[in-house]
């Protein structure tokens, strides 16, 4: 496509800027989708195994499923659902954490996220540690989940941005995996990937969007890329946008890995059952046994834990996964397990992390990120979510609404095409 022939252009192919595209195409608005990444998706991304298996590195879950619009996209392109409840709601292993220690633990969670919520109505926005009982036996765990969760501890999180989330409580995943819905969803848009955004100048009458393959001309743009790059300046606006990059800053990724073990005598164990590695502090990786009932394990490290084991490489994850399971099942069980792929997301350049959560004090950074800028840039992505954020439907949301700010804003042009310069 000539760059002349384009009105919007939307910067990032994920969940956010694919659902953008797509809207602002349905209504007939001449748009391009610009990808740094040589592949559309952005951290959906489902990569097939040795065996065949589509495994998720990034999103799997379609969270709040009954209200998820990725279930009917996914339904929509014939891939196959599954309703199955997922690790977190069923009973854990008991190796090493009995039923009776479960149940205090799960007593010991719910009594946090009830006090969490008391704080978030009594008080200005503080860290969601303050809701920790001191000393409280299941702090390190409560922690750990905090990790799963956010990719950060809760003396991190804000508080009232976390009461913020809604969840349905209902959680499917797709066999094809998420991520390939989300790919196929952009796929026959018009595209340009392998190409990265360098800036945005706003100055002129028409947009000038800066790529490492020259610049293209557009009349708005929807910038949908993470929260994290846009805190570090890496698009560049002219004029600056101190205010923007303030929000980004308060919005940080926290840190979540999955990795994907074979398992040789994988009918030993029930399908989607988890194990937590230790249950008394927050540095532990979560073991999901047999995911949709294959011969493996997915292992989920989030955090602090997650950074170290990233600094010191991909092998650090396998060899932090076999000392925890042998420490719970035997030193013969190492023999039984096999890296699969493992995806370290805070060093991948185009993600700079996993999914944000806020700072405390920065509860409302959300709303200020989505916040368009004269008419002429939008923002998307999952960060701007105040209530879905750190999902891939949240981040649909985010793209979709701004196409819809971006279609109204232009037929509102063409009505009185003296409104704009
Ligand atoms: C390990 C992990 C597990 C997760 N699990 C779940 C889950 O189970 N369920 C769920 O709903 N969510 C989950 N998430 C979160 C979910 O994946 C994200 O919230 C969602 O995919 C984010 O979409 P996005 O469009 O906002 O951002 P991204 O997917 O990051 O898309 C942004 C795009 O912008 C591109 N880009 C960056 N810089 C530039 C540039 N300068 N020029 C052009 N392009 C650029 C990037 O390459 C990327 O493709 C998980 C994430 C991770 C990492």
């Amino acid at each position: 496509m000539a760059s002349d022939d384009v009105d919007v252009v939307v910067v990032g192919a994920g969940a956010a800027g694919i659902a953008a595209a797509r809207r602002l195409h349905d209504a007939g608005v001449r748009g391009l989708l610009v990808e740094a990444r040589p592949r559309l998706g952005g951290r959906a991304w489902t990569v097939i195994d040795e065996s065949g298996y589509a495994i998720d590195l990034g999103c799997g879950w379609l969270h709040s499923a009954d209200r998820n619009p990725w279930r009917d996209i996914a339904m929509g392109q014939g891939a196959s659902i599954d309703k199955s409840l997922p690790p977190w709601m069923r009973p854990s292993l008991e190796i090493g954490f009995s039923r009776a220690e479960q149940d205090e633990f799960g007593e010991a969670m719910e009594s946090f996220f009830a006090r969490l919520e008391r704080l978030v109505r009594n008080n200005a926005d503080v860290p969601a540690a303050a809701a920790l009982e001191p000393g409280g036996r299941w702090n390190g765990l409560i922690n750990a989940v905090s990790t799963y969760i956010s990719g950060a501890e809760w003396d991190q999180i804000s508080a009232r941005d976390f009461d913020r989330y809604r969840d349905s409580g209902v959680n499917w995943r797709v066999i094809e995996g998420l991520g390939t819905v989300v790919r196929d969803y952009g796929a026959d848009l018009p595209l340009m990937l392998d190409c990265r955004v360098l800036g945005i100048d706003y100055r002129g009458k028409r947009l000038r969007i800066e790529t490492d393959k020259g610049a293209i001309a557009a009349d708005q743009v929807v910038v949908a890329i993470p929260v994290s790059l846009l805190a570090k300046g890496q698009l560049a606006f002219t004029p600056a946008l101190p205010q923007k990059i303030a929000a980004a800053q308060g919005l940080p990724l926290g840190l979540d890995d999955k990795l994907f073990l074979a398992l040789d005598g994988a009918e030993e164990f029930d399908r989607d059952v988890r194990l937590f590695g230790r249950t008394d502090r927050a540095a532990t990786g979560a073991y999901q046994f047999r995911p949709l009932g294959r011969p493996q394990i997915e292992a989920y490290f989030g955090g602090k834990l997650a950074a170290d084991l990233e600094a010191n490489g991909d092998g650090s994850f396998f060899d932090f996964a076999v000392s925890e399971l042998t420490g719970l099942l035997g030193n013969d069980f190492s023999r039984r397990v096999r890296p699969i792929r493992i995806h370290r997301w805070g060093l991948d350049p185009f993600s700079l992390g996993s999914y944000s959560f806020a700072l405390p004090g920065s509860a409302d950074c959300r709303q200020a990120l989505a916040e368009p800028v004269e008419d002429r840039l939008f923002f998307a992505g999952e960060a701007c979510s105040v209530s879905d954020f750190s999902t891939a439907h949240g981040a649909w949301q985010t793209g979709a609404a701004a196409a819809d700010q971006v279609i109204a804003v232009r037929s509102n042009v063409s009505r009185v095409p003296s409104a704009r310069v």
